[in-house]
């Protein structure tokens, strides 16, 4: 699977979380060989766990299909919404190749915007980053999801 195929599956994957009242994120990892490894979409409220966002399902799942203990070495993350601290964290300690993502975070995103967790030089293992994949049609469906529940 390619880079935008697996965003357009992430991006399902989140305007599958608003169903249960999540903020729409989804998430993709994919193997080195472009495999889908695991997906998941932000749990947050479903689950009531603050650390339930799409990102950690999706690591803490490839990590056990994957085979290599807790490392995923040479996978990509792929993710609609730029991570927060606590994913940005949770792919460098997953060793993960690749950190893919669609739209920019200014309020909190940790590869770029706010904060650069991923590429800090003061760490061992720094992912790769590539912004801005469909990032308009994730945008998209934030900016609707969150007008929804202002008109509520
Ligand atoms: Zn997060």
């Amino acid at each position: 699977m390619t880079d935008d195929e697996a965003m357009l599956r992430a991006l399902q994957l989140a305007a599958a979380a608003q169903e249960w009242g999540d903020t729409p994120i989804g998430a993709v990892v994919l193997g080195s060989g472009g495999e889908v490894l695991a997906e998941a979409a932000n749990e947050r409220e479903k689950r009531g766990d603050p650390t339930a966002h799409a990102e950690v399902l999706a690591l803490r799942e490839a990590a056990r299909v994957h085979g290599d203990g807790w490392r995923l070495t040479g996978a990509s993350l792929v993710v609609t919404l730029e991570p927060c601290t606590m994913c940005a964290g949770a792919s460098v300690l997953a060793r993960v190749a690749r950190v893919v993502y669609g739209a920019d975070d200014p309020k909190a995103g940790a590869a770029g915007s706010l904060w650069d967790v991923v590429r800090d030089r003061r760490l061992n293992h720094r992912p790769e980053v590539l912004a801005g994949v469909r990032a308009e049609e994730s945008g998209a469906l934030l900016r609707a999801f969150f007008r929804a529940k202002r008109a509520l």
